[in-house]
């Protein structure tokens, strides 16, 4: 038997039970650390989905109709489970992301962390009530499930990023279909596995692994009300025009360039250290990432100095090896993408005082090392595309407007931060920074669960971001009563004209 046979296949996990439904074509998991296939993951035909749609319209009634208290407790049990499987969790984020364990355990953390807001989910779905809006007429309103809700979700957070969106979904009393990455798949297939041990009744969350088919399908699917989708900006923009012209609810929120301002007033050593954490942690696999370090005046060398050092210190190696502090990038093909955007870089003119080719890596694992570009031109396609690698790009500039025009010219606005010592310096920049989250000192500004994700222009398309309040209005549709119990036979409302208040 050959290697290539003798690989486990990964199944689509319906209405409660692992199936390989009609999908004969598969794709290739990879151990990142090692260059070699681990496991074929199924790609569903519109067959399979359709059963794992009609599994979540099946469930939707009774799950709908079940009772904050249950769901609550579902929740709080899910959230049980989450907790004690981290490590187990974590290590399968490992091998099949190529992230190193202790930041695997951090994206489940932050997920976490949705699941905890999730569990509010009695007080946050309270609606209003105003009594005698007209005499006699009382007014109230509240939300409701919508009913199948779609997440389609990008390899560089399998955990995390499903867990924006599925337990908000869940708790506010709709069904869910999962179409996970499929270069990281098992994390999805695990948490379905812990939602029923928590009690879920089956069909209500369900897990279709697949590629364009898949997402295409449950993007036409009559019966889905939803969709969410975090992913590259090119996919992001097509999932929302495409659903919606469905007629579906969409929020769809895509890639990133982010970028943070170094003042001349910042605290070079603490600034140096979060850049390098923000700019290689991942090895730049994540959508908060910091790719562009704009130094203004002259900050710029000292800072350099600091960066080119720590950028040269870090361990790369395995995910699961403990040493290790940066892994290796997800495939080949994203590792390759990435060295060729090194050599653009280079042959563009700019300089690389850290050059992450150098870096020679035991084994036939997908790496790069951590590479630091400086005197990075605005027209080279190192500043102009988003690598998702480990590259930090540096600018430089004069004046603190000529950064903020920097950052408000470019297309992408998920994250941004700035390093200073000045208030006015801060205030003014949170102010004019046309970006969806902003940090102050702080280089991920990932918004805690109770607030919301998302970034503007190009990073997000729809109006509501992830998780947290939006998540829940994003979830639920309004309905506003209006009553009036007459006290025995009335003559209100004899006349035609339209109903005034009195
Ligand atoms: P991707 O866009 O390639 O894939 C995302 C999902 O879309 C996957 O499930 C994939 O199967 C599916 N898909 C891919 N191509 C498709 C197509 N042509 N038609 C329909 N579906 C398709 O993204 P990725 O490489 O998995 O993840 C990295 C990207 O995600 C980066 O651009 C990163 O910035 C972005 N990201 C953004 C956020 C955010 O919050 N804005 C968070 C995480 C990742």
């Amino acid at each position: 038997m050959s290697t290539e046979t003798a690989l486990r296949t990964i199944e689509h996990h319906i209405g409660g039970e692992l199936t390989a439904g009609d999908s004969a074509r598969t794709s290739v998991v990879w151990d990142p650390a090692t260059g070699e296939p681990q496991a074929h993951v199924l790609l569903a035909e519109p067959s399979d989905v359709d059963r794992a749609v009609k599994a979540a319209k099946r469930a939707a009634p009774e799950w709908s109709d079940s009772s904050l208290a249950r769901r609550g407790r579902v929740m709080f049990a899910f959230r049980e489970l989450l907790d004690r499987h981290i490590d187990e969790l974590a290590r399968l984020i490992a091998c099949e992301h190529g992230k190193v364990v202790e930041d695997a355990k951090g994206e489940i953390s932050r997920g976490l962390e949705v699941v905890e807001f999730a569990c509010g989910l009695a007080h946050l779905l309270k609606g209003e009530y105003s009594e005698q809006v007209s005499s006699g007429v009382d007014a109230h309103s509240f939300r409701q499930p919508l009913g199948v809700c779609v997440g389609i979700t990008p390899f560089n957070f399998p955990a995390m990023v499903p867990m924006w969106m599925h337990p908000v979904a869940i708790a506010a009393g709709n069904t869910f279909v999962l179409k996970p990455s499929e270069r990281d798949p098992s994390a999805a297939n695990f948490v379905a596995d812990l939602y029923r041990e928590a009690g879920l009744p089956d069909g209500v969350f369900n897990v279709v692994h697949g590629d364009k088919v898949a997402v295409d399908a449950l993007l036409d699917h009559q019966d889905v009300a939803a969709v969410s989708f975090v992913g590259s900006t090119p996919v992001a923009r097509y999932i929302h025009e495409r659903a919606s012209s469905r007629g579906k609810r969409v929020q769809a929120l895509g890639g990133a360039k982010n970028h943070a301002v170094v003042m001349p007033d910042a605290d070079l050593e603490y600034t140096a250290n979060q850049l390098t954490a923000a700019g290689f942690g991942s090895a730049g696999q994540r959508c908060m990432a910091i790719s562009v370090v704009v130094t203004v005046g002259n900050v710029a060398d000292p800072l350099m100095e600091r960066l080119a050092a720590k950028a040269r210190e870090i361990k790369v190696g395995p995910g699961l090896d403990p040493e290790s502090e940066m892994g290796p990038l997800v495939t080949a093909e994203a590792r390759d993408r990435i060295l060729r955007y090194i050599a653009q870089g280079v042959d563009a003119g700019a300089r690389a005082p850290v050059d992450g080719r150098e870096l020679e890596p035991s084994g036939g694992g997908f790496f790069v090392g951590p590479t630091l570009f400086d005197h990075v031109k605005t027209d080279m396609s190192i500043y102009t595309d988003e690598i998702f690698g480990p590259v930090l790009s540096t600018v430089r500039v004069d004046s603190l407007a000529d950064a903020i025009s920097l950052i408000n010219e470019n297309s992408f606005a998920n994250g941004t931060a700035i390093f200073t010592s000045s208030g006015h310096a801060a205030r003014r920049f949170e102010r004019d920074v046309h970006v969806g989250m902003v940090g102050i000192n702080v280089p991920i500004p990932v918004p805690m669960a109770y607030y919301s994700f998302g970034g503007w222009k190009d990073s997000l398309f729809g109006d509501h971001h992830i998780h947290g309040p939006e998540g829940f209005r994003f979830y639920t549709r309004a309905k506003a009563v209006t009553t009036r119990w007459p006290e025995g036979p009335s003559t209100a409302g004899g006349d035609l004209h339209f109903p005034t208040s009195v």
